[in-house]
């Protein structure tokens, strides 16, 4: 039930349960009111009777009472009166010639008891009262009854009975009633009108206020109050639609302002803007807090680990593969794997990077021929982090409520994947720097400076597991002569053609180094003596075969190759390459074209200093 029903309900049954108890209570007292009226009336009576027979029997005349008794029983309202004389009474006088014994019980039972005694009796048409009051003997009262009765002090002589008719009482205490309930009813319902009057407004008001509370809670603030229609409550109204269109205001302006922060738009907005702006503070406050983190990392792989652990803590994603594809140089690089990589994309071209979309397998079965696992799921999705650079993030899923989950992710991963986008191509560009920086352009060989730190950091390293180089210094022979007749240019393909030489002689662990003009440092890893000097031999004898064409014209060139062994001859590795430098000059002293390789005898003719 509404409030308004409830509190009208309320009043109807106050003002019913009022004017109920009003009527009975004034028809209960005014019944009462009649009834002692009409027994002081028959009291009053009585007692004349009383004097007026006293009177009679004083004066003798007792026998002319009747006319008195009839006139006073002739009296408006008295229809009938009587005497009834006590048994003493009668055996003193007689019954008297109206024979005035007792009529019925009731005036035997006051001649008895002496207490006056009435009786109502209700018709349709009339209310009759019927009293009878005792006469009781005295002989203090003026006169003295017992100057004529033989009696005793407090004896009843007699009754006077009368029979009234009340029917008037009735008549006026209905009338009474009537009047009453008149005036009660008119004045409920103008009270009833004052109060529905003065309430209304505030009623109607409040049911307003809580349909816009209610809109409101579910996210609508478009709606507004109404229905006020007293001053006090068109002032509540203004007040609060003034708020109300404050709040509309701000909140849609928020949730605008707010959302063009987040750069993916896909997903579903709310209808409340109260949740959106909550929803949208809350990812700006993630990304912004992953944002100055990524900024200060150091290189790149705590950019990629940094992502990764955003894709397990907040994605809680438990297997996946981040893969970097250089879409220029067509290098892939797999830069972060948790629980392992289970698709051939090193080996193959990879469909998500090449269809610049995501491949869902959940959509077309094995969309990617390079996925293996069976019984999986994937998502591969690629994002674009420069016109060089594109990050694949393959997302293995278990089953359809898994995929379903990712795919709602999947754009909420590209926002921080933007957010990452700038710090990923600066430090991709400072790699790339650092690179060029310590790669000899002409040879895309390691230079000095790669030598200079890879020694400080990775040679110590390397002694502390065991590991062990072979050092080869490797200079062609009388190279001036290609310049002086052919021309730099010759003299860089001959450089070139070294390089080439040595890069296919070694495997991928082992380092060459562009360590001078036509100079080279091969740093053997893990490599037996004798090794060494076959793969100088190799390099040695490769070259010469190698035809320089210049003018025309082609010629050969030789080279040759000083050999020392890291840490066996020494465990510096800048004294092993001077030994092997000092190798490398025996060889062009003995005739070049060969390959010589260290012992410590070389060691009596040459000072070698510890600056090496
Ligand atoms: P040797 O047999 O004793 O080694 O005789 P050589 O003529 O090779 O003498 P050396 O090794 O000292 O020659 C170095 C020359 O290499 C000097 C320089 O002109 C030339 N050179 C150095 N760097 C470059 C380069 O990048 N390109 C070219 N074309 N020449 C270079
Ligand atoms: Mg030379
Ligand atoms: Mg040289």
């Amino acid at each position: 039930m509404e409030s308004r029903q409830k509190v009208i309900t309320a009043l109807v049954i106050i003002f019913s349960i009022f004017f109920i108890s009003m009527i009975i209570s004034t028809a209960l007292n005014f019944r009462e009111y009649g009834v002692k009226t009409a027994e002081n009336r028959a009291s009053l009576t009585a007692e004349i009777v009383k004097i007026g027979l006293t009177s009679h029997m004083v004066n003798g005349i007792m026998d002319q009472r009747d006319y008195f008794l009839d006139q006073i029983g002739s009296v408006e309202k008295i229809s009938e009166l009587w005497i009834a004389r006590s048994p003493t009474v009668i055996e003193q006088y007689g019954e008297g010639h109206n024979n005035e014994t007792p009529r019925d019980k009731i005036d035997t039972e006051v001649l008895k008891s002496g207490k006056t005694k009435s009786l109502t009796t209700e018709t349709a048409s009339k209310s009759m009262m019927r009293v009878s009051i005792p006469f009781v003997a005295t002989e203090y009262g003026t006169p003295n009854c017992m100057a004529c009765h033989k009696a005793k002090e407090g004896e009843v002589l007699g009754v006077v009975s009368m029979v009234m008719d009340i029917s008037e009482i009735r008549t006026s205490s209905l009338r009474t009633v009537l009047y009453n309930m008149a005036i009660t009813i008119v004045t409920i319902i103008f009270v009833f009108m004052v109060i529905t009057r003065f309430i209304k407004p505030f009623v109607s008001i409040f049911y307003s206020i809580r349909d816009v509370m209610q809109s409101a809670y579910h996210g609508d603030y478009s709606v507004r109050i109404k229905g006020h229609q007293n001053k006090e409550s068109e002032t509540v109204a203004k007040m609060l639609n003034t708020m109300l269109e404050k709040l509309q205001h701000t909140f849609e302006e928020l949730d605008k302002k707010v959302y063009v922060f987040i750069k993916n738009k896909n997903y579903v907005k709310e209808p409340d803007p109260l949740i959106n702006i909550n929803t949208t503070i809350e990812r700006l406050s993630d990304i912004y807090k992953f944002k100055q983190t990524i900024e200060n990392d150091k290189d790149l792989e705590d950019i990629y680990n940094r992502i990764a652990s955003v894709l397990k803590d907040h994605f809680k994603l438990d297997d996946f593969t981040m893969t970097e594809i250089d879409t220029m140089n067509k290098v892939k690089k797999i830069v972060y794997s948790e629980n392992g990589c289970h698709c051939e994309i090193l080996e193959g071209e990879c469909r998500a990077d090449r269809i610049h979309s995501s491949v869902d397998s959940s959509i077309f079965k094995n969309s990617c021929e390079l996925y293996k696992l069976e019984d999986t799921e994937y998502i591969c999705t690629p994002y674009t982090i420069s016109n060089e650079l594109t990050l694949v993030l393959t997302i293995v899923t278990k089953g359809v409520k898994d995929t379903e989950h990712v795919r709602t992710i999947t754009s909420d991963i590209e926002d921080y994947i933007t957010t990452a986008r700038p710090a990923i191509v600066s430090k991709k560009l400072m790699q790339t720097l650092n690179q060029m920086a310590r790669v000899d352009q002409l040879t895309d060989m390691y230079n000095r400076k790669f030598l200079d730190e890879f020694a400080d950091v990775s040679i110590p390293q390397a002694v502390r597991a065991g590991t062990s180089f072979g050092v080869m210094m490797i200079d062609i022979d009388y190279f001036k002569m290609i310049n002086d007749n052919y021309g730099h240019d010759v003299g860089d393909e001959a450089i070139r053609m070294v390089s080439g030489v040595i890069k296919s002689s070694i495997r991928k662990a082992d380092m060459a180094i562009r360590y001078g003009g036509e100079e080279f440092l091969v740093l053997l890893y893990n490599c037996e003596e004798e090794k060494i000097i076959e793969i100088a031999e190799t390099i040695r004898i490769e070259f010469s075969k190698q035809k320089i064409y210049a003018n025309g014209d082609s010629f050969s060139k030789t080279l040759s190759v000083g050999c020392s062994n890291f840490p066996k001859d020494s465990d510096s590795i800048w004294k092993c390459i001077k030994f092997a430098d000092m190798s490398l000059y025996q060889a062009k002293d003995t005739g070049r074209n060969k390959v010589v390789a260290f012992n410590k005898d070389m060691l009596d003719n040459t000072e070698v200093g510890d600056s090496y």
